[in-house]
């Protein structure tokens, strides 16, 4: 088995998700006692979100390659980076990699080609849904990605950084996603993407008519995969 190494804390609540996922998965794939052989690299949260609404990206780079590249010397066989948003900064961190970083949206778009899903909607911060980074990745594997007018993107990203990656779950905020979802829907939308670690905190399958891509969910059984196989 090789071991997970995770970049985590933006937020906990979403890398504790991580961590169920990938040793409950591991638990039903090999049975008995074993349970995953994991690295965590934890970061503050406030330290990054400060970063981020100063644009600061070279300082939240630097944390992140720092903690990447503990988790290497560490002995990590590969990493995860526990949040959508920070893509941004993949090629950067990859590059002073020996290791591999498993690219969140490139498990995403093979799960949604599998199912044979050409269009789909995109949930997520700001960054994620407005830049370049993140719906590029998946466009190059032939996906139009939907994203919401400006007044619901404010509303999903304030949900995000509010509310859940404070461990807070309204009702209200779910009845406003699944308005969105709808949207997304009478556009056309086959599939709905979970686009950031905590969204599966408030959405679930229930919520929506069409598929719904967990990135959370999809990212951590990739790495299940990649250390047992
Ligand atoms: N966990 C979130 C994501 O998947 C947002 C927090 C962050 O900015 O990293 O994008």
């Amino acid at each position: 088995m090789k071991t997970i190494g995770l970049i985590g804390g933006m937020s906990w609540e979403s890398t504790a998700e991580y961590y169920r996922l990938i040793n409950e998965e591991i638990k039903s794939r090999m049975g008995g006692f074993h349970s995953a052989k994991c690295l965590l690299y934890s970061v503050d949260f406030g330290e990054i979100e400060n970063y981020m609404k100063t644009e600061q990206w070279d300082k939240i780079g630097r944390i992140l390659i720092n903690a990447a590249k503990n988790l290497e010397n560490g002995g990590a066989g590969f990493i995860l980076l526990c949040t959508n948003t920070m893509h941004k900064l993949f090629e950067q961190i990859q590059r002073e990699l020996n290791i591999e970083l498993l690219h969140i949206a490139d498990a995403t778009a093979e799960k949604i080609l599998e199912m044979g899903i050409k269009k789909v909607g995109l949930l997520g911060t700001r960054q994620t849904m407005e830049q370049n980074f993140y719906k590029s990745r998946l466009e190059q594997e032939g996906i139009q990605v939907l994203i919401p007018n400006e007044k619901d993107r404010q509303i999903v990203h304030e949900v995000i950084f509010n509310e859940l990656c404070l461990g807070k779950i309204k009702q209200e905020s779910r009845k406003d996603y699944k308005t969105i979802i709808e949207d997304f829907i009478s556009q056309g939308a086959e599939g709905i993407i979970l686009g950031c670690t905590e969204i599966p905190l408030l959405i679930k399958k229930e919520d929506s008519k069409i598929p719904l891509f967990d990135t959370t969910y999809i990212h951590a059984m990739k790495a299940v995969e990649r250390s047992i196989n």
